[in-house]
């Protein structure tokens, strides 16, 4: 009894269900956060190594993402055991035989994560309707395609840039991965005059200091061809993105790329995380006490979740675009301003945010027995 609730704190998890279709060899966990808010959203994730565990953890982490970004939605994930690269028929078919069994649990939202796309969606719209991510033929809003987490990231970056005395007109900015949250928010900000000047991708990475052309870079990898190919800077190795020089670097492609043992290298006066976890908890400390400013990853790259949320409710692109604005600007205001003037780290600020704001909605479950909590009023 007490190892099937190991995982129990203050805010769930709600519910854990384990699904087994041996038909089809399904084989998935859903891990139900929390549900003060709403229903809860979360992408269906397909990956041979995952656990119920990291299942929860994912499933908090977005608990605390639409909270955060105070969304009328709880947080869950679902992780499906498999080979991501399996054919689409057979995906289908695990997913269509998934969305079956949680036909009734209502207060799981399934959306796109690694390894499912809006295809992958569309099945389970088919099969049961209760999902976010869809095609465009659809009713879906194409989040990557229009660079809806690079517009906040823009946002999230033009209000940090203010804690650091910076201008956004000229600032230098590093950007590591440029794939769909990363070519955008380099075209939003060259748009309002930052200058791009070091870019990663898998590959390798390329440094000019007098900048580089966003769009021939993007151009470059609509082609299925690398930033290594930009032919006007200095190439370099693809870890060497994190020792350039600049004023703001924005990680957005892998977690844990920042840690203890390369933190020291970063050369730069803001950090915002674009990627998920792309900042260890120990080098993030390490970062702050240094008096480099970062905003946490929930806050600034929130652009996608909120344009999938815009999507359940029916609402235009445009408006979801100002809502994301809306948000992450406040947002990355109210952690920063906490930061500094309670001198608790970003991170800490952040989770203080979305657990009040959690817990505030807790309090209207009829059985509650929770009273305010303290921080945010
Ligand atoms: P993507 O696959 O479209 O792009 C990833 C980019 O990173 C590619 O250019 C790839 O070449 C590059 N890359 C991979 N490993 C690298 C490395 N070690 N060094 C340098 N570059 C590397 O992915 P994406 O959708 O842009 O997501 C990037 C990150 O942001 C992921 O961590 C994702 O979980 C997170 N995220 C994405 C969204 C979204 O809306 N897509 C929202 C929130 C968070």
């Amino acid at each position: 009894m007490e190892d099937m609730f190991k995982f129990a704190d203050e805010l769930g998890p709600f519910k854990i269900i384990h699904v087994y279709e041996p038909s089809v060899g399904l084989k998935a966990v859903l891990v139900v956060d929390n549900v003060a808010r709403g229903p809860a959203i979360g992408g269906v994730r397909i990956a041979p190594d995952v656990s119920t565990e990291e299942c929860f953890r994912l499933a908090r982490a977005m608990t605390l993402k639409n909270a955060a970004s105070d969304l009328p939605f709880g947080g869950g994930k679902v992780v499906i055991y498999g080979d991501p690269k399996m054919p689409l028929e057979k995906k289908s078919q695990l997913l269509r035989a998934l969305a079956s069994a949680l036909r009734y649990t209502e207060e799981y939202i399934f959306a796109p994560d690694m390894g499912t796309d809006e295809v992958c969606m569309a099945c389970i719209k088919d099969e049961i309707g209760r999902v976010v991510g869809l095609p465009c033929d659809m009713g879906g809003l194409p989040l990557d395609e229009v660079g809806a987490t690079g517009w906040g990231l823009f946002h999230s970056t033009e209000v940090a840039l203010q804690y650091c005395d910076l201008e956004l007109k000229g600032a230098r900015v590093v950007i590591q991965g440029f794939g769909a949250v990363g070519k955008h928010v380099a075209r939003f900000l060259a748009q309002k005059g930052a200058v791009l000047v070091g870019v990663a991708d898998s590959r390798g990475a390329v440094h000019n200091p007098e900048g580089l052309d966003v769009d021939a870079l993007i151009r470059l990898k609509d082609e299925g061809k690398s930033v290594l190919d930009y032919p006007y800077g200095e190439k370099l190795g693809r870890d060497a993105i994190v020792a350039v020089p600049c004023d703001v670097w924005i990680p957005a492609a892998r977690p844990d790329v920042i840690n203890e043992s390369n933190v020291h290298l970063l050369n730069t006066k803001l950090v915002v995380e674009g990627a998920n976890i792309p900042i260890t908890e120990g080098a993030e400390k390490i970062l702050y006490e240094k008096g480099i400013l970062y905003v946490p990853d929930f806050i600034a790259n929130a652009g996608g979740v909120i344009c999938a949320a815009s999507e359940y409710q029916g609402v235009t692109l445009c408006t979801a675009f100002d809502l994301i604005e809306e948000k992450v600007r406040n947002n990355t205001a109210q952690v920063l301003e906490a930061a500094k003037t309670r001198g608790i780290l970003p991170r800490e600020a952040a989770v203080e945010l979305a657990k009040v704001r959690v817990k505030r909605a807790m309090k209207y479950r009829r059985w509650s027995i929770f009273s305010s909590a303290p921080g945010f009023v």
